[in-house]
């Protein structure tokens, strides 16, 4: 996927960019949706 802040492609798994730090807030989101996160 890319980095929302500066576009850069990011690992898939990577909860935050590796070239600018930003958090990309869609990785806990997609994991969810996957079921992979359960709320409870
Ligand atoms: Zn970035």
């Amino acid at each position: 996927m890319y980095c929302k802040q500066c576009g850069k492609e990011i690992n898939d798994g990577s909860s935050y960019c590796s070239y600018c730090g930003s958090g990309t807030g869609i990785n806990w989101m997609t994991m969810f949706l996957a079921g992979t996160i359960s709320l409870r």
